[in-house]
């Protein structure tokens, strides 16, 4: 299980870290029960030196990095936590060896006394041990090495069980689990769409055999989610200083009364759905809502230093949002150094069916010398072969009107 920390309640200090994790056996007299537990279950091995037979001795090394080094306090070091194990005489007796607090496997004293399990918990920091939790969670199921041998260590008299099986235990809890298929990690963030419209284009869905009346009475008439928002920042001064994209921060949409209401909980992002540059004024009207904080009509949204506009597009330009359309003057005049004038008015044609130039007449007025250079060629060999050289400037032209 992998949790995150809220940022108050982050560990940064090897003190914080004390407070929840232990690598270090308790003490026996103080806390009997505990030490039982610890000594029952959270000891790794013993391995290394003590025993180099362990199941988790790879050439001659230990492959979880036990028994690991005495330290006096706890200490992070570059995101790892290097925990608290003093070297204070404190053994417990495991497999004929005597271990110290190297061989704690770090836990967590309450989950300890209230489980009685062997439950690892550590505290980790570093964007590497994050993405290796989460692949542990989301991996096949994990492997021990497991040997079954006699009680009395005399292995010689069954020779048959000295063999090592591969097989998996499936706790009932963790049967069920995955049998119902629930999920194993889980993490979300709340996203507030958020829709708008041009003035009285909101959308609203009945049947076709609603009658008339009863369709004009209805609540949501004429109460989209965007006509709310404006109504809202006439009633909350605080929604004044929010674009429409801040307000789902600190509002909650209500759908059946259709209004907003300040947040008291939680926390939602608001996401304002897109829409592409050739629809026009819709378009025009998303850059605004990007930029206009706390609106409280169609006209205020339009409204640039003192100046209400006509349309939203003038509107855009008045604030210096809209680009000048320099990188397709570039990008025409860049491509004149190599390429034909031909293609280069195939360049235009494409740049304008793209629908994404703000003012197609800025780019012609820049590159209309450019474009045209060859016309002077065209028209002396026009004689020679007129149908043909007719066909570019007309084919150019028509495109452009088009766009
Ligand atoms: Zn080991």
């Amino acid at each position: 299980m992998v949790l995150f920390l809220q940022p108050d309640s982050k560990m940064p200090t090897g003190e914080d870290i004390d407070k929840y994790i232990s690598a270090e056996l308790p003490d026996k007299d103080l806390e009997p029960y505990l030490y039982e537990v610890v000594g029952d279950s959270m000891i790794h091995g013993p391995c290394g030196p003590a025993n180099k037979a362990n199941v988790c001795m790879i050439d001659g090394k230990c492959s979880k990095f036990f028994p690991k080094p005495f330290s006096a306090v706890t200490k992070v070091d570059a995101g790892f936590p290097i925990y608290k194990r003093r070297e204070d005489g404190r053994m417990v007796h495991k497999k004929g060896f005597d271990c110290d607090n190297i061989y704690v496997v770090p836990y967590n004293k309450d989950l300890s006394l209230r489980y009685r399990a062997h439950i690892n918990v550590e505290w980790c920091n570093q964007t590497r041990s994050i993405k290796y939790l989460f692949k542990y969670i989301t991996k096949v199921p994990d492997y021990v090495n497991a040997s079954v041998g006699r009680d009395d260590g005399n292995d010689d008299i069954v020779d048959e069980i000295k063999k090592h099986y591969s097989c998996r235990y499936v706790s009932a809890c963790e049967g069920t689990w995955r049998t119902l298929a629930f999920p194993t990690h889980y993490r979300t963030t709340p996203v507030e769409k958020l829709s708008f419209h041009l003035p009285g284009q909101q959308l609203d869905v009945y049947n076709e055999d609603d009658p008339v009346e009863e369709i004009l009475n209805r609540i949501s008439v004429g109460k989209s989610k965007f006509v709310a928002w404006m109504e809202a920042n006439k009633i909350y001064p605080e929604a004044k200083n929010l674009t429409y994209a801040d307000f789902p921060s600190y509002f909650v949409w209500h759908l059946k009364t259709r209004m907003w209401k300040p947040r008291r909980r939680g926390f939602a992002i608001g996401r304002i759905t897109y829409v592409p540059p050739s629809l026009g004024e819709v378009y025009y009207l998303r850059v605004l809502l990007n930029i206009v904080k706390g609106p409280t009509s169609f006209e205020e949204i339009k409204t640039v230093y003192g100046i209400i506009h006509e349309k939203f597009k003038d509107a855009c330009y008045a604030l210096g949002l809209l680009d000048d359309d320099r990188e397709y003057i570039e990008a025409i005049k860049e491509a004149s150094l190599w390429s034909s004038r031909k293609y280069l008015r195939r360049l235009f044609s494409v740049i304008l069916l793209s629908k994404s130039v703000t003012t197609p007449e800025n780019v012609w007025n820049a590159t209309w010398e450019i474009l045209s250079e060859d016309i002077l060629y065209n028209q002396r060999k026009k004689k020679k072969n007129p149908r043909k050289i007719h066909l570019i400037p007309k084919l150019f032209l028509i495109i452009y009107l088009l766009a």
